[in-house]
């Protein structure tokens, strides 16, 4: 069955879309945690890190350069920025399709 995410880049489902490529989207999160609090989602259904290989790393580090990308076009690149994944329901993972929450505003603190 399809993730509430691929739902999202099908369009199917609307959402506030803040950057999309041929790898990505990248959406505001409904229910956000931080005054910024995006969400980087690759278009490939990888379950979590955990299901990701070696044919996959060239969509992590996009992921990644895509979070610096909105860093930059927010203007939060210098005043600073959280990026976090969460893995499986013990590490909090609610939605089963990879996703970088993108967070500023209020640091999460670790
Ligand atoms: P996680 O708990 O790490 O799996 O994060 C899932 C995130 O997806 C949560 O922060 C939710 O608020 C967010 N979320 C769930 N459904 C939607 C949706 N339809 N549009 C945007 N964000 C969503």
């Amino acid at each position: 069955m399809d993730s509430i995410f691929t739902k999202i880049i099908n369009k199917e489902i609307p959402s506030k879309i803040r950057y999309e490529d041929d790898l990505c989207i990248a959406i505001d999160d409904i229910n956000p945690k931080s005054q910024i609090h995006i969400l980087v989602i690759p278009k490939k259904p990888i379950i979590n890190i955990n299901h990701a290989n070696d044919d996959d790393q060239n969509i992590l580090g996009h992921l990644l350069l895509v979070c610096k990308k909105i860093a930059e076009e927010l203007n939060i690149e210098k005043s600073g920025y959280q990026i976090l994944t969460n893995v499986e329901q013990g590490g909090g993972q609610t939605v089963m399709h990879l996703h970088l929450h993108l967070l500023s505003g209020n640091t999460l603190k670790l």
